[in-house]
């Protein structure tokens, strides 16, 4: 099979980086993950903090196996798949084979291409940047809105509005904004109980 048809496929996959660490935000903020950062990103957020995942021709394709081999050298069981945008490609394969050695999996998204994997937790954080599709809210375990302007606590009802009732609804200050939204948020927060706050907290630590 040409390697354009396995990534297709979602046989293969490009992947910019993949480390184990500690997940530093949401729900799982405090776990021990690996994190699989896929190649290719067309949501075009102003504020990236990785835009070198945007050119998924940048990085290296590699087959499943590969991917899922490079998670089995560390001793955690949670998979974070990110990127980039991750559902730019059929996660289908991949989260089949990460169950199939024991893995729990999650991904974190923005929900601008049609939902695929089998995922155990789904984190979905939707930008202005790029409408998500309409396929994430049923998926969606975990609702987290970056705050990077006033606007945007807004676009966090709206889109918590079309989520399942039991998902997670998370603000989070975008890190170079912390200062002035921070105290913004813990406000929010208390009048608005539904909602809870998320810290980029690998930050603090200086962990990747
Ligand atoms: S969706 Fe993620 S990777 Fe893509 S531009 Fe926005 S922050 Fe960057």
């Amino acid at each position: 099979m040409e390697k354009r048809d396995a990534v297709a496929a979602g046989l293969m996959l490009p992947v910019m980086e993949a480390f184990y660490t500690i997940q530093g935000e949401g729900t799982f903020s405090g776990h021990p993950a690996y994190f699989i950062r896929l190649g290719g990103c067309d949501v075009g957020c102003v504020w990236c903090d990785v835009k070198d995942s945007w050119e998924a021709a940048k990085w290296p394709v590699l087959s499943i196996d590969e991917i899922v081999a490079g998670a089995k050298q560390y001793l955690g069981r949670k998979v974070v798949i990110t990127g980039g945008e991750p559902l730019m490609y059929d996660l289908g394969p991949l989260t089949t084979l990460l169950k199939s050695e024991g893995f729990s999996t999650h991904i974190e998204t923005s929900g601008a291409h049609p939902f695929s994997g089998d995922f155990d937790w789904v984190c979905f954080s939707p930008k202005k940047f790029k409408a998500p599709h309409p396929s994430i809210y049923e998926h969606a375990n975990e609702l987290k809105v970056v705050i990077y302007h006033q606007s945007d606590f807004d676009f966090a009802e709206k889109h918590a509005a079309l989520v399942q009732n039991d998902c997670q609804l998370l603000l989070q200050p975008e890190w170079s904004k912390a200062a002035t939204f921070t105290s913004k948020i813990i406000d929010y927060v208390k009048f608005h109980p539904n909602w809870k706050i998320s810290l980029q907290t690998h930050k603090f630590m200086d962990i990747p």
